[in-house]
This record gives structure tokens, C-alpha cells and sequence, in this order.
């Protein structure tokens, strides 16, 4: 054995190089000492808490785990774990999937912010033992794991198959690290929030157990909430009040999160006006004159649909479009609707029917049906009979569908299915689509930004934080479609028109 092949360390047969000894090293010096008494670099292949070895990290985790649970149940009560990771549990009633979650949020609970009549954690008990029962890798993993709290992530880029970018909402200098996890960075999104346990490493952070997505339509009102338990009403917290808080408290948090997010969709389904309302009108005379009248008014368009199976002969169908008179009724729109439907250039009131000797109309929504009928009066008054109306709310038979789709995840092979378009015309029509959406969108009076446009808020100093938040909500609803329809888009360019350099 020549000097060269040598472990640097115990002189035995070297196995691998060592960058931090500039030597070769055996395996078991290298596996007792990295990390601890050998200051290894990031790049080194066999060190788990370094960038390059993700699975050798996995493995540890294996086994620590196991180890500090052990550990914990032999020190604290049995009734009192058992509270502690019910109170770590959003459920009333755990269910396999909550565990997931609860386990890892208790162990870490117990591991770093319990504290007992001495005022010490189980870990600075465990660090006087000497770190009974724990190996090397093991112990420099507690060393990390013993600070491990829960807070509010924000993703800002996927990186690759297994790392993301993130921030930490609740550090007040929002400084990006890189966390690793392989089921994370496959579903997740830029910007895309998570209340989740994190652990920082020295070279990547990672999170513990499943996490929670925070959507962005009730993200002010959970994080006030949140702020509001912590500090009241004066909004300056202490980034470690929060995470202690949000330790203590942390099942409760997730249900909070929970009700917050099902009152916003029973609110938002609530607030939709989706009502199918249909008048039939029986025709007094010829029904060339009402023809006449529809040709010149501007807002009738002829639809050559096929017809139903029960339409007479000779039935019409003509789209009623929101132009001419009819465009008087997007002043009593919430401005973000009137653009709705806007892919043929103008928005659509409903339908018009007309068999020999009938006239119906049809419309989805309250307001747009009696809006209508006043027009009917007005146009064709002379001309029809009110025959009878039907409205049908479809909101609550939505609100039913919603439920079942939560109880029934929907179906694969179905979506598949109706993803009948290649995908490279997609991805055509789609830039185009945005292109143009976009374009527009730069100079539209925008409600969220209490009705600038876009380009003025950018200047705005004021608008500008309500901008970006609106922009990282437009990326992240662009780029979950993306991942899941396998699309390349992105909006880079908006935001580079905007100067919204934070975002790229
Ligand atoms: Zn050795």
C-alpha cells in the first residue's frame, strides 16, 4: 500500500478522496467525522448534508427519525404525546393522511420548543447525555433539526427535479434559500405558498412532513389572522413570536386555514349569479317582422348551430351579444366580468330562439334575464306575447358537484381523454391567446388595483405591493396550468414591460 492510497486520517486502506483532507479517506473515518470534525465542502458526493447527496440525507432521515421518537417517548409522558400530536392534528378525527403531517410536527415540538420546569427542550437533555444512541450523521441531523419550526414559505422558482427557491413570509428580510424536496418541486408552482415545519441545513433547508397550500384569494386574511393571535392589532411581530406561535398552535393554524378557505368558496359560489333563466314568447303575427328587427339591431347575431332534436322546422338561433343597446348592461357589472367572455371581441347577453311560432330567450345569469326581457319589451314588445319563464340556480347544484369532486378525485383516463389537441396547436393558440390577453391587459382599468391600469400602478408607490401581488398570482395560476398540461408559457415579458424586476 503505498503512502498515496492511505486514509489520511487512521492510516488504514483509503477508500475515497476527501476534498476537505485533500487525501484519500476510509469509509468509516469519513462516516464519524463529516460534517463534524471534518469541515467537508458542499460539492463532496458522500456528504449527506451537502448539495450532491440527496439520498444519502434520505437515508439518515430513515433512521434518525425512528431513533428521536424512541427517545421522546422515553422521556415524556404517554398522555401527554398522545395530546400534543392530537394538537398538531387539524382533525377532530386523525386520519392516516393528517398523521403524516401531525408526527413530524409533534417530534420536532418536543425535539426544540417544549420546554420542561428546568426550562430544557428534550434536545438540550439529549446534547447532555452526549447524544446517547445517535451516530455521527445522526448528530449532526439534531443539530439541524433541533431548530426546526413551522412558518409560511413562498416558492419563488422550481429548480430542477428535487429544489426550489423559497422565501420565508415571515422573515422580515425575505433573504431566498434553496429548499429540497422531490414530491415538493413536483407540485409545485412560482409562488405557490406553503404553511409548512422547515429545517435549515447550512447548504438547503428542508421541509418535515406534508405541507399546506396557502391559496392566494384568502392569503391576507389567513396571514392577518394569524398576525392578529400574535401581536394584535399592531402588526409589528417578531419573526420568532410567530413561528413559536405557530408551533404551540399548530393543528389549530391548519384548521383555521381549512375554514378559511371552504367559507371563501361557499362565499364566492354564493356571490356568482349563475341562474338559467328561459322566457318563451308566443309570436302575435308574421314572423318576418320580428326578423326585420333583429337584422338591424347590432347585438343579434345569427348562430347556424345544429338544431336540437325537438326544435320545429325552420328554428333560428342567433347569439344576443352585449353591443348596441344591450351593451348598457356591463355598467351594472362588476368590472372584472365585463370582459368575461370577451374571446370574440364583445361579451355575450345569452340566446335567442326563434321557431315559427315562438320566440325564447335564454340567459345565465339574474341580471342578464331581466335585462333581456326589458329589451324583449322594448324591441318586440308589439310583436309577442309573454307565454312563461323558467330560472333555475345553478350555483347550488355547483356547490354540489364541488362537493363531489372533494369527495372523489376526478378521473384521469377522462381528462385525458378530452385533451384531444395536439399538444404543439395548444401551445400555438395558447401564447397567442395570452399575447394578446396580456397586451391588453397592460392599459386595462384593473378593480384590484382600484382601477388603475396596470402600467400606472407600476409607478404608483402606494399600488405598486398590490401589483406584485396580483402579477404572482397571474404566474402562479400560468404556470400550475403549465406543469399540468404539460405547456411552455410564461408572461416574463408583462412583467418586464411592467419593471416588475422583483418577479423575474
Ligand atoms: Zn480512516
Amino acid at each position: 500500500m503505498t503512502e498515496k492510497t492511505r486514509c489520511c486520517v487512521c492510516n488504514r486502506q483509503g477508500r475515497r478522496e476527501c476534498p476537505a483532507l485533500d487525501g484519500m479517506i476510509c469509509t468509516s473515518c469519513c462516516g464519524a467525522k463529516r460534517g463534524s470534525s471534518i469541515d467537508c465542502p458542499p460539492h463532496c458526493l458522500y456528504f449527506p448534508f451537502g448539495t450532491e447527496a440527496y439520498d444519502a440525507w434520505l437515508k439518515i432521515d430513515s433512521t434518525w427519525m425512528p431513533k428521536v421518537i424512541r427517545y421522546i417517548l422515553d422521556h415524556v409522558d404517554k398522555t401527554h404525546f398522545e395530546n400534543i400530536l392530537r394538537r398538531m392534528d387539524s382533525d377532530n378525527v386523525p386520519s392516516a393522511e393528517s398523521v403524516e403531517m401531525s408526527f413530524p410536527a409533534a417530534a420536532h415540538y418536543f425535539l426544540g420548543v417544549e420546554r420542561d420546569a428546568d426550562e430544557k427542550t428534550i434536545a438540550d437533555i439529549w446534547e447532555e447525555e452526549g447524544w446517547q444512541g445517535l451516530n455521527n450523521d445522526e448528530r449532526v441531523m439534531i443539530k439541524y433539526r433541533r431548530n426546526t419550526l413551522p412558518t409560511i414559505i413562498e416558492v419563488q422558482n422550481v429548480l430542477g427535479d428535487h429544489a426550489m427557491e423559497c422565501i420565508d413570509l415571515f422573515d422580515p428580510d425575505g433573504s431566498p434559500f434553496i429548499m429540497f424536496d422531490r414530491s415538493l418541486a413536483q407540485n409545485a408552482d412560482r409562488f405557490t405558498r406553503f404553511l409548512m415545519w422547515i429545517t435549515h441545513y447550512l447548504h438547503f433547508s428542508r421541509p418535515e412532513g406534508v405541507g399546506f397550500v396557502v391559496p392566494f384569494s384568502i392569503f391576507d386574511e389567513f396571514y392577518d389572522e394569524i398576525l392578529m393571535r400574535v401581536c394584535g392589532k399592531s402588526k409589528n411581530f417578531r419573526a420568532s413570536d410567530v413561528k413559536g406561535y405557530l408551533a404551540g398552535h399548530f393543528g389549530e393554524c391548519c384548521a383555521l386555514l381549512k375554514t378559511i378557505t371552504r367559507d371563501n368558496t361557499k362565499r364566492m359560489i354564493r356571490s356568482i349569479d349563475m341562474h338559467h333563466g328561459v322566457a318563451v314568447y308566443e309570436i302575435k303575427g308574421s314572423r318576418e317582422d320580428i326578423k326585420a328587427i333583429i337584422e338591424i339591431k347590432p347585438e343579434f347575431n345569427f348562430d347556424d348551430r345544429e338544431l336540437e332534436p325537438d326544435d320545429p322546422e325552420g328554428t333560428e338561433y342567433y347569439n344576443w351579444l352585449r353591443r348596441g343597446e344591450s351593451k348598457k348592461i356591463e355598467a351594472s357589472m362588476h368590472p372584472s366580468f365585463s370582459h368575461e367572455d370577451e374571446s370574440q371581441g364583445v361579451g355575450i347577453l345569452g340566446l335567442l330562439k326563434l321557431c315559427p311560432d315562438q320566440m325564447i330567450i335564454e340567459m345565465f345569469s339574474k341580471k342578464k334575464f331581466e335585462f333581456a326581457k326589458e329589451m324583449v319589451k322594448k324591441y318586440f314588445g308589439s310583436y309577442v306575447n309573454f307565454s312563461r319563464e323558467s330560472v333555475e340556480d345553478l350555483s347550488k347544484q355547483a356547490a354540489k358537484r364541488i362537493k363531489k369532486m372533494e369527495r372523489e378525485p376526478s378521473d384521469k383516463d377522462e381528462e385525458k381523454q378530452a385533451g384531444t389537441i395536439p399538444i404543439e396547436i395548444e401551445q400555438q393558440v395558447m401564447e397567442q391567446f395570452y399575447r394578446e390577453h396580456y397586451t391588453k391587459f397592460l392599459d386595462d382599468s384593473i378593480p384590484a388595483l382600484n382601477g388603475m391600469n396596470p402600467r400606472e400602478a407600476a409607478k404608483n408607490p402606494v399600488m405598486r405591493p398590490q401589483l406584485i401581488e396580483l402579477m404572482k398570482s397571474h404566474v402562479h395560476t400560468l404556470s400550475t396550468m403549465c406543469r399540468q398540461k404539460g405547456l411552455k408559457l410564461d408572461i416574463d415579458w408583462v412583467l418586464e414591460e411592467l419593471g416588475l424586476h422583483e418577479l423575474l
